[in-house]
Formats: structure tokens, sequence, C-alpha cells
């Protein structure tokens, strides 16, 4: 009798290790899967919603202040989430810092609101861990059960409404809409369409001059362009984060890299000067092997670094160890440049942490220059530090006579935009690199 007794409490304790996550005590996603294998059981006769719950920026806690942190994180909003929903509602942790509850019966539009008021109260005192008081956002997304859709169905509506959450802006949620989903399989098959294009080397790259106060070009910033066969030109605005997302970016990457180092070598065979700025996303910078794949870039193309002056943006800054990858690639001779500054956060007192040579001003601020008053006193004040900090700045989208003679008024302001050059293929620039050579002999 007792042997049977231990059998089956053994039994029971594991099916709890099963079906519980070890480190919050939650559900797991294995037990999600036995829901699924048996909906008959249980879905099938239920009304239910699924709520997909997603920590904002969670990766910061961990990169800045361990994973033993981000654990400890972890379990407490464990818990205060479990106490927040009802004991009908099931609790899951579907892995990282990613959540599900799943509400039991039929819930009105205002109930959902309730219910997403109260997740967000389990955030709203701050989490006090190893003497840091840490803040925490999360982004949400929900699915109701409405048309037979199946758990498979309500858990993808449900990924798909929170990471529309997240791609305006985090801290807030959204309930599935199809036209989310249309949206969706477009952007996958713009991703199936940029693979192809790497794959079949059919991207290009156009090269735009950056001048100095006296129009002399300084240097040219390669910038990637995809026309497409069916669905014509695609903005990089449009593919660089789906190039991102999806990894591409280290192929796409490479490949600008390797055009800009081809061009760097044909213009100097022109007897001409040559440095061009690269573009470089967050990803590719976290990438271990980049300076090496780099290198070996360099050196096939008989390039020197001190020719290419790499553009990163703010995200990459953020990431704790960036610093040190971006401090050897600047100790290979490579030019570091903060683009799009003046677009984001713009967190001055970090810059100085950094191996910045040029601080690029994004061209939101210089189009709203000679509208908006007080936008002349920001670009004012940020040029003022850069100069006195001792950096280079680069002032983007110069499209008037007006605006190019306002910014020449030192060797340390560059300018890039419309005014001095569009972006143009390598080809049409060598052209008339040549003419212009030929037409002094
Ligand atoms: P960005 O790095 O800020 O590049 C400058 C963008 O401003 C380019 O847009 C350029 O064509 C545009 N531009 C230059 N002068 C003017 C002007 O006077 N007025 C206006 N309105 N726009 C001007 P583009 O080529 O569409 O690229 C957009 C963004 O896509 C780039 O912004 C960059 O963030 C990204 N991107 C482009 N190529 C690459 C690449 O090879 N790698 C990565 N990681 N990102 C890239
Ligand atoms: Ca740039
Ligand atoms: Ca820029």
């Amino acid at each position: 009798m007792t042997d049977i007794t231990e059998i089956k409490n053994a039994n029971a304790r594991l099916t709890e290790l099963a079906y519980k996550d070890e480190l919050t005590g939650l559900y797991n996603r294995s037990f999600m899967n036995r829901i699924l294998a048996s909906p008959e059981n249980y879905f099938k006769q239920k009304e239910f919603s699924l709520i997909f719950i997603d920590l904002d920026s969670f990766k910061l806690i961990n990169d800045n202040l361990g994973h033993l942190a981000g654990d400890k994180v972890l379990q407490l909003f464990s818990q205060r989430l479990s106490q927040a929903m009802r004991s009908s509602d099931f609790v899951i942790r579907h892995g990282g810092d990613e959540f599900l509850a799943l509400v039991n019966g039929h819930v009105t539009n205002n109930a959902i609101q309730q219910i997403v008021k109260k997740i967000n109260q389990t955030l709203a005192t701050p989490f006090e861990i190893e003497s840091e008081t840490l803040t925490l956002t999360c982004s949400i997304g929900i699915a109701f059960c409405q048309n037979g859709e199946d758990i498979h169905d309500l858990l993808r509506h449900a990924d798909i409404a929170m990471y529309e959450a997240k791609r305006d802006g985090k801290n807030s949620y959204r309930i599935f809409d199809p036209l989310y989903a249309e949206k969706v399989r477009y952007q996958l098959f713009l991703e199936q369409g940029l693979r192809a294009a790497i794959d079949q080397k059919a991207l290009e790259v156009w090269f735009q001059p950056i001048v100095d106060m006296h129009s002399n070009i300084v240097s040219y910033e390669a910038l990637c362009r995809w026309h497409d066969e069916a669905s014509g030109f695609i903005s990089p605005e449009e593919f660089i984060p789906i190039a991102e997302r999806s990894w591409l970016i280290y192929p796409l990457g490479l490949f600008v890299f390797e055009k800009a180092c081809e061009f760097i070598k044909a213009v100097r065979e022109t007897g001409a000067e040559c440095r061009v700025n690269v573009n470089l996303s967050a990803k590719q910078v976290s990438n271990v092997s980049l300076s090496k794949i780099f290198c070996e870039l360099l050196c096939k193309h008989k390039v020197s670094p001190h020719w290419v002056t790499l553009e990163v943006t703010e995200s990459t800054l953020i990431n704790n160890g960036n610093e040190l990858i971006l401090m050897s690639l600047k100790e290979l001779g490579f030019g570091i440049a903060l683009d799009d500054f003046g677009n984001g956060y713009s967190n001055l007192s970090r810059l100085r942490e950094f191996p910045i040579d040029i601080i690029k001003l994004d061209k939101s601020l210089i189009q709203g220059r000679f509208t908006d008053q007080s936008m002349r006193i920001v670009t004012d004040a940020v040029q003022n530090m850069c100069l006195a900090l001792g950096y280079t700045l680069t002032v983007e989208g110069v499209e008037t006579r007006h605006q190019y003679e306002h910014f020449a008024q030192s060797e340390k302001v560059l300018q890039q935009g419309y005014f001095h050059g569009k972006p143009l293929p390598a080809e049409e620039i060598l052209g008339a690199l040549k003419n212009s050579n030929n037409l002094s002999k």
C-alpha cells in the first residue's frame, strides 16, 4: 500500500517537474502543450482569451546587473502576476521574459482593460535588486477565442498583437486585429525577397558625398539599395529593420562593407583621396568575429581601415560590452561616428565612454531648424557641445544653400545632404571622376 502511495507521489512530483517552470514555479510551455494535446477536454467547451506579456528591455537588466539579478526579477514578477490573476486563470512562463495568462470565461473589452491595469500594477512598485531600484514596463498582446480558433492560433494572434504594442513604443497593449496579421505576412514576404536578393547579390550600394565647409568631398556614405523586380524600389527604412530582425543584417552588412572597399580602391586608382562611411547596426557590432571578417575584406581589397568610418547608432551604445568591441575597431584604425544623434535617447553623459570621433546630427533636427526657434536653439547647443568636446560634427539632411551657409562656419563641421549631392551608384561617381581627370589633363 505504502509502495503504491509512494509511487503515486513520485509520479505526481514528476508531473509537477515536467509542467512547472523551475525558476518561477509557474506552469511552463509543456503544460501549454498538454492542454493543446487535449483540446476536447478543456478549451472546446469553454470561452477563454490569451494574454501575452513581454517585459520591455529586460535584456538590459541581464546585461548590466547579471543573470542572477535578471532571475530575481523574473521570480518576483511571477509572484506578483500570479497574485494579480484569478485562481481559475492559468499563468504560464512561455520562456525568457515572456509570460502568458489564460483567462477563463467570457471577457468583455472592459474586463480586459481591468486585467491590463492589474498587470501594469504588478510593475508599478519598483523591484529592489542588489541595492538597485529597477522600474519595469511590459508590452501586452491579447487574443480572444471568437471563431473556434485553437490555442495555436490564439498564441500566434496574441504574439502578433504583443509585437504591435512593442513596435508602437512598448509599455502598452494591443488587442489582436486581422490587419496586424496582414502586416506580418507582408513582412515575411519582404524577408523572403530580401534573402533571395542577398543570395543573388541583387542589392546595390550607392554613395552620398560628405563635404567640408568649402564643399570639398571628404568622404562618402555607403547606402544600401534594393530594387525588387516585382515590387520596385524598396526603401532601406523598410528593409533594414527586417534584416535586423531576421539576422540577414550579417550577410547584408558584409556585402555593403565589401562594396565600400571596392569603391575606395576604385576611387583611389583615379588618383583621388577617398574615405567611406559604412552603417553598422547594433546586431552586427555584437558579432564577435566582426573585426576579423572586416580585416580579411580590407586585406583582400588592399584598403586601409583608416579610410573607413563606421557609423553606429545609440542602440549600439546601450548594449553593455559594445564599448570594448568599438574600442578594438578604433584601435584597428577605423573611424567611429555616432549616427542619427538627436533622434532618440541622446545620452550625452555616456558618450564619453565610447571612442567616438564624429557625431552626425539627425536630419529631422536640421530640417526643422529654420522654422522652429526651439529647434534652432537645440541644434546650436549640440553643435557647441560637440565642438567643445573635440568631436567633428556632421550635419545631415542639408537641402538648401541657406542651411549650407549657416553651418559652414567651422572646419570641424561637415555636411551631407541633397544640396551637396544625392546618393549615386559607384559607376556614376567613378565616371565623373575619370571625366574630370581627363579634362584637367
Ligand atoms: P542614415 O544612416 O541616417 O542615412 C542617411 C539617409 O538620409 C539616407 O537615406 C539618405 O539617402 C538620406 N538623405 C541624405 N541626404 C538627405 C537630404 O538632404 N534630405 C533627405 N530627406 N534625406 C537625405 P536612405 O538611403 O533611405 O537610408 C535610410 C536609412 O537606412 C539610413 O539612414 C540607415 O539607417 C539605413 N541604412 C541604409 N543603408 C544601410 C546599410 O548598409 N546598413 C545599415 N545597417 N543601415 C543602412
Ligand atoms: Ca548613416
Ligand atoms: Ca543618419
